[in-house]
């Protein structure tokens, strides 16, 4: 017997009509490339995606048509995202920092009809222009006044695109399961993979993203996404906050600058915001060097890699903010897992414990460990195995791929490495691919980094396993020291002592005056393997 319930679809275009409705007036601030302090409203912004969807009509474009992308956080990618959407687009939003080969791979295989780029990477596609003869022409985000000359074929300026367009579209009903989003992984293996996304996987992803053990947003906060809207839609974030009609502060072009990012906080009154690693210690140093205060600030949500304990430590001891370490990826929107507030009552080493941990399932998604053999590992905190997940908003093939991208059985296989423990609590260990054989036991890199990310001095850190005559592969560990601080790799290691495993160990430690760095922001192993590939262990490690 089935329920006698409406089929209400459940489409981005439900939480465009109820931010219209109850949020007019919320704010949307945004820096861009020609505007230090744009502003305005819910109200503008959802008639400006009208006007953008009348125009994209009359540009041609076709239900199903990828609209890609090229442009950092602000009110016209906003724009985009819900015009192109809630029209049966499908925003393609793409990553421009790939290498350009990559770019152009992505834009081809997705079949990008228009580009919407932002004026900065004009130069870059006017270089890959001519291998990119599917695009029917390019859209520059600006206005007339700061349109850039170009080569470009078929150059428009987004203003005077939308200039002289109706404030009214005929949104039509769609279908649930429509395309709404389009988004390649990063490739560290092989080429770029493309995860499409679906209106009613979006939806019910926002209800998970806004649940109160997770980012618990209010209508009366105002939110900063530090995550880029072409990295897995900003984790969310555009269409989390207009459900709840809270403030949208986007930082633009300058995200990973500290003091962009404090002044922004500072003078919109951020209460959370959501970022790499990577964006936070930018933060945390400009804070240190100027001694300003965010007092509106009570939470960051930290994610894309372990967050290491002493920026957690930082923001909570110096600024009163409390850090949750969330795990996810491209493939599962992304969330997966969050990490909770810890109750005070928890003692302080057991609380630290958990909160290094990458936190819990959220609602919507299951997972489990398995061996190598694919058979399922306990949840007993200890043993540890390939992680997957199933879910609502979790991939089930990839763009244009013949074939289900899951197992025979039905799971997601993410590509790491973890444990979980009873209570549920999720234990990233490594991604398949960086975990260390020693012996044919396994080493976690990620907790030697965790590790040497607490020794004073250590500014980044990175394990990766080197081949070895006897183990078959030990860990060397890499550092960058802070500025101004001097690392002695053997007092590092001695530092080691009694804090891991004997033999986690490193055999070795090298200080290098920087560390590669993948397109998203992570440390790339992948080009730090390379970068070691001849590196020769010392005499006495090979004993
Ligand atoms: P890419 O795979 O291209 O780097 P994603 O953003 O999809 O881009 O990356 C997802 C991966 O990032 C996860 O599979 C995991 O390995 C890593 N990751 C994400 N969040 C965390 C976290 N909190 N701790 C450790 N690793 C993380």
């Amino acid at each position: 017997m089935f329920g006698m319930m409406m089929q209400s679809q459940l489409t981005l275009t439900g939480i465009m009509r109820h931010a219209q409705s109850n949020f007019p007036n919320s704010e949307i601030v945004s820096v861009t490339a020609d505007n230090p302090q744009h502003r305005y409203t819910y109200r503008d912004a959802f008639t400006r995606a009208a006007q953008l969807a009348n125009a994209l009509q009359k540009l041609g474009a076709q239900p199903g048509d990828r609209i890609g992308t090229l442009a950092w956080n602000d009110y016209r990618h906003f724009e985009l995202y819900y015009a192109t959407s809630c029209s049966g687009l499908v925003c393609h939003t793409i990553n421009p920092r790939l290498f350009p080969e990559q770019i152009a791979y992505i834009v081809s295989h997705a079949e990008d009809r228009w580009l919407f780029i932002d004026p900065m990477f004009v130069p870059l596609l006017e270089a890959l222009a001519e291998q990119l003869p599917g695009v029917k022409g390019y859209v520059v985000l600006t206005d007339s006044a700061h349109m850039p000359d170009t080569s470009l074929p078929n150059a428009i300026c987004y203003e005077t695109l939308l200039e002289s367009e109706p404030t009214e579209f005929a949104w039509p009903e769609l279908d649930e399961q429509t395309a709404a989003a389009l988004c390649y992984t990063s490739g560290t293996t092989g080429n770029p993979k493309g995860v499409l996304y679906s209106h009613r996987a979006m939806v019910l992803h926002t209800y998970g993203v806004l649940m109160p053990d997770v980012f618990a947003l209010q209508g009366d906060e105002a939110v900063l996404p530090v995550v880029p809207m072409f990295h897995v839609n900003a984790w969310s974030i555009p269409y989390a906050v207009p459900a709840v009609g809270a403030k949208l502060v986007f930082p633009g072009p300058k995200m990973g600058c500290g003091e962009t990012l404090s002044n922004l906080m500072q003078r919109e009154g951020v209460t959370i915001a959501a970022g790499v690693p990577t964006v936070w210690l930018a933060l945390l140093k400009h804070l240190r060097e100027t001694n300003e205060t965010i007092p509106s600030l009570n939470r960051v949500v930290v994610g894309g890699s372990a967050c290491p304990w002493s920026i957690m430590q930082e923001f909570e001891e110096k600024h009163g903010v409390y850090t949750h370490h969330a795990w996810g990826m491209t493939e599962m929107s992304p969330l997966g897992t969050y990490n909770a507030r810890i109750p005070a009552t928890v003692p302080a080493d057991e609380a630290k414990a958990l909160r290094l941990k990458q936190g819990r399932a959220a609602f919507g998604v299951e997972m489990r460990i398995v061996n190598d053999q694919g058979q399922p590992l306990p949840h007993d905190g200890t043993a540890f195995g390939a992680l997957q997940v199933r879910g609502p908003w979790v991939c089930e093939r990839y763009y244009r791929a013949e074939e289900s991208a899951l197992t025979a059985d039905g799971w997601f296989d993410t590509g790491d490495v973890a444990t979980i423990d009873p209570q549920g609590y999720l234990g990233i260990t490594d991604r398949t691919k960086d975990v260390i054989k020693s012996g044919g036991e396994w080493i976690s890199s990620i907790e030697l980094e965790n590790f040497a990310m607490t020794l004073p001095g250590v500014a980044e850190a990175a394990v990766i396993g080197v081949a070895h005559e006897k183990w078959a592969e030990r860990p060397l560990l890499i550092l960058v020291a802070a500025p101004g601080a001097q690392l002695d790799p053997q007092a590092v290691l001695a530092a080691f002592k009694g804090k891991v495993a004997s033999w986690w160990i490193p055999d070795d430690c090298i200080v290098v005056e920087e560390l590669p760095h993948t397109a998203t922001g992570k440390i790339s192993k992948k080009d730090l393997r390379q970068q070691f590939a001849d590196y020769q262990w010392p005499e006495e490690a090979t004993a």
